[in-house]
């Protein structure tokens, strides 16, 4: 479905990141993966890839808090691929305190990461797409760019704005033959919300699963955590042909949580 087209997912090392790059592979795209990690694992990881879906895969290691990496991750896929197709952003880290307590530097980072980093990159892509007149850009914002939760000031203020960057490069790009969606996952059981089950675990007697079933149950009326492959089908759903008319929106993938 995607063959001869180039991809670049952000924050891709792991979890959903990984979800995403993995299908977009399977579907034929040649993709540049990004993130932290041992090198020697990622190398790993990436021969794999190749090895298993048959694509051009490389590595990207830019730390992209900082606005220059973002714009030379794209830069580089460019200079791999020859072009940028897609991009998804997917970047993310969380921290939980209340607003009172919440640490400035996080604050700072998590809005760099999560929000900044996902304006640098489609800015950079953008022309391209454009000069191509095809493009698909995808954002992995949250059910926390639809709703609040306590402690988390800073994730869903910058998920928040993920939704509203989305819509509005949608409408700039609606005739230009380029969407640009944002998936909104609840609970995705990654390494992301493994401090956040252990947290739980412990007030809720010490056992992990526990914590688990105590944390998604919650608020999230399945009761079940989503998967890092479920939200990987949706993104290259959203890459087909058949999506073309899907733009500007929000697609929870949250086991009912933002129908209540
Ligand atoms: P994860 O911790 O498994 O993966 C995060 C990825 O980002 C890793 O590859 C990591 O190396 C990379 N990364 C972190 N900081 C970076 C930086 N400064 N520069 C470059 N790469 C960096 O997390 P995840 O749960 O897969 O989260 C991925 C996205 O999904 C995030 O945007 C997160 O907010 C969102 N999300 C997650 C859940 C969930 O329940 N896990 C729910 C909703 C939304």
């Amino acid at each position: 479905m995607l063959k001869g087209k180039s991809a670049v997912v952000t924050g891709s090392t792991s979890g959903i990141g990984l979800g995403i790059a993995r299908s977009l592979a399977a579907q034929g795209a040649n993709v540049m993966i990004n993130g932290f990690g041992d090198p020697a694992d990622l190398e790993r990881l990436r021969a794999s890839m190749e090895k298993e879906f048959k694509v051009d895969v490389r590595f990207n290691a830019g730390d992209l808090s900082q606005g220059d990496a973002c714009s030379t991750l794209i830069a580089e896929t460019e200079a791999a691929f020859g072009r940028v197709d897609i991009l998804v952003n997917n970047v993310g880290i969380q921290h939980v305190a209340p607003t009172q307590d919440f640490p400035v530097a996080k604050w700072d980072a998590i809005l760099a990461i999560n929000l900044s980093s996902y304006f640098h990159t489609i800015r950079a892509a953008l022309p391209g797409m454009q000069a191509r007149g095809w493009g698909r850009i995808i954002n992995t914002a949250s059910v926390h760019g639809l709703v609040g939760s306590i402690h988390k000031a800073a994730y869903v203020a910058a998920k928040h704005g993920v939704v509203g960057l989305t819509k509005v490069v949608a409408l700039e790009n609606a005739e230009a033959n380029i969407t640009c969606n944002a998936i909104c996952p609840g609970w995705v059981k990654t390494p992301l919300v493994q401090p956040q089950i252990e947290a739980r675990a412990a007030l809720v007697g010490g056992n992990l699963l526990d914590g688990e079933r105590s944390l998604v149950g919650e608020k999230q009326p399945s009761k079940r955590f989503s998967t890092p492959e479920d939200i990987g089908a949706l993104a290259a759903f959203l890459c087909s042909e058949a999506a073309h008319n899907i733009t500007g929106t929000t697609l929870p993938v949250d086991g009912g949580w933002t129908a209540q």
